[in-house]
């Protein structure tokens, strides 16, 4: 049997040294890629795009799609002028990531959104964000964590009626941090399904049992070779790509 391929999306960058200074580059970061092909999936990085029928050709290709971790979110995107806090956005990045999660969910594929990915996923129906972690008040764990990126730096806590309590088959976790922003207002047809101890969202879910739309905070990808858990979250995707 063949294995699903997984769509993941990708960024661009701008080259400032080397060979071809100011070239852009598209690109994702290689253990999306990794993490996808150990799960079993095929994994293809998915160069952003401007036009929408090419987009929603490109959902039509895949049997499930990562929405990968970056830049911070334009803030305009849900109604909000940017605060002092507000870090680098990618607004071409932000408009293909719309389009690309509104036509994964409308084509009924399973999307597992890391980080930034379950952060826009959030916007994209409707949710806001917190442009700084200081923003918040009670706020207080480390979610920029100064250790290696495979290393879990705290603790969440999950809801058992959630695809999340099911692939961990546990109410508590360690992740990895590495964000500076956070979910606000949850999305209309969305649900929380993990919070950090300061009550920080970590993990959102499309609330309905049809779908599989996954967003974490944390980056699962750079911990799949170690921990069995964050392999399952893959394999899930996986599995309902199938
Ligand atoms: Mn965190």
């Amino acid at each position: 049997m063949s294995r699903p391929i997984i769509g993941i999306s990708g960024s661009t960058q701008i080259d400032e040294g080397g060979r071809f200074p100011g070239s852009k580059r598209a690109y994702v970061y290689e253990d999306y890629v990794r993490s996808t092909e150990r799960a079993g999936g095929v994994p293809f990085i998915l160069p952003v795009m401007k036009d929408v029928d090419s987009i929603k050709q490109q959902v039509a290709a895949l049997d499930g799609i990562i929405i990968s971790g970056g830049d911070d979110v334009n803030p305009l995107m849900y109604g909000v002028e940017p605060h002092i806090l507000q870090g680098e956005i990618n607004p071409e990045r932000d408009a293909f990531d719309e389009q690309l999660i509104k036509a994964a969910v409308e084509a009924n594929k399973p999307i597992l959104a890391i980080c930034r990915g379950m952060q826009i996923l959030n916007v994209v129906f409707g949710g806001t964000l917190y442009q700084d972690l200081s923003y918040i008040d009670g706020s207080y764990i480390k979610h920029d964590q100064y250790s290696g990126p495979s290393y879990p730096s705290h603790s969440v806590s999950i809801e058992p009626d959630s695809f999340l309590y099911t692939i961990f088959e546990d109410k508590v976790t360690m992740i990895n941090s590495f964000h500076h922003q956070a979910v606000k207002d949850i999305a209309h047809g969305f649900k929380v399904t993990a919070r950090a101890k300061d009550r920080v969202v970590e993990a959102i879910e499309k609330d309905d049992d049809s779908s599989f739309v996954i967003g974490v905070q944390w980056h699962p990808e750079m911990m799949t070779e170690s921990n069995s858990q964050m392999l399952a979250l893959f394999e899930a995707l996986i599995g309902k790509a199938k």
